[in-house]
């Protein structure tokens, strides 16, 4: 069976390195983007010039019914998905709580969790043997905001975060005997583009010395994560969670 790859965000940051070493183990890519189209494309012919698979597909994770078109260009192109790396994810500029209105909140929980459960659904109707599937595996990328809450920066992001550990820990379970795994991957600090979303670019390096290892983290650190938890070597790993945050 071919082996389809769906990652959400995976344009840039932590899913452009996914995308790039699941294409290099032999997985057809489905890159995902809200509006960067340069950058997918460009990852897209940077991953077929190395005899790769791969494709770009604008949807919006906030949106139901661009997800469900996301899942149907994926069957058409590539074949159902066996792999979904729920990845897009989003934060607003670092506030406290007493500054927050809802609107801000229906943004961030909408993609951070909504996205991750409507994605899941899409991939679990196409993997799960209940639905005249194969299986397959999904890896949510949550944070270690999730524990440790990030006063004074964002709180809500954290708590969306939160909401995505949970949705690993009772998914894994719900679909455990449908030959479904169900993992996450809590990064630390790592170096992309989200904090400049936060309005510090430069957020990394201000606060790698709380961090045991003393430095930020790269997003192919995070990628080889998410590719062991997909493949067969964590063929008894459901329902679990690798952090990658230098010890925080
Ligand atoms: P990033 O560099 O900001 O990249 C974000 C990616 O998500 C881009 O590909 C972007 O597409 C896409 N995206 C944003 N909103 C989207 C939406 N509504 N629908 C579809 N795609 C959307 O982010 P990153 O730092 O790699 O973060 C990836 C994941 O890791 C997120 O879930 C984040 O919360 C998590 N994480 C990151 C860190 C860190 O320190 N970087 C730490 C812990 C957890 P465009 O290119 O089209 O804009």
């Amino acid at each position: 069976m071919d082996q389809v790859i769906i990652i959400t965000g995976g344009s840039r940051g932590i899913g452009a390195a996914t995308a790039r070493l699941a294409a290099k183990r032999g997985y057809a890519v489905c890159i995902n983007y809200i509006s960067n189209e340069a950058a997918a494309q460009a990852l897209v012919k940077e991953i077929e010039s190395a005899g790769g698979k791969a494709i770009a597909v604008a949807a919006d994770v906030a949106k139901e019914a661009d997800i469900i078109r996301l899942f149907d260009t994926v069957d058409q192109a590539l074949g159902p998905v066996t792999a979904l790396v729920n990845n897009a994810g989003i934060l607003e500029t670092q506030m406290r709580v007493d500054q927050m209105d809802a609107a801000r909140l229906t943004r961030i929980f909408t993609a951070n969790i909504t996205g991750s459960f409507i994605c899941s659904r899409e991939a679990i109707k196409r993997m799960s043997t209940r639905h005249g599937g194969q299986g397959g595996a999904i890896v949510n990328v949550s944070s270690v905001a999730a524990r440790l809450g990030s006063p004074g920066e964002y709180v809500d992001y954290a708590a969306s975060k939160g909401a995505v550990d949970a949705l690993t820990i009772g998914l894994s379970k719900e679909v455990a005997e449908e030959g479904i795994r169900v993992n996450a991957v809590r990064p630390g600090f790592i170096y992309t583009d989200i904090h400049a979303a936060g309005g510090e670019p430069g957020r990394v390096d201000r606060v790698k010395s709380a961090v045991p290892m003393k430095r930020g983290g790269q997003p192919e650190e995070v990628a080889t994560a998410i590719l062991w938890l997909l493949s067969d070597e964590a063929s008894y790993a459901t329902g679990t969670f690798i952090d990658l945050a230098g010890g925080r």
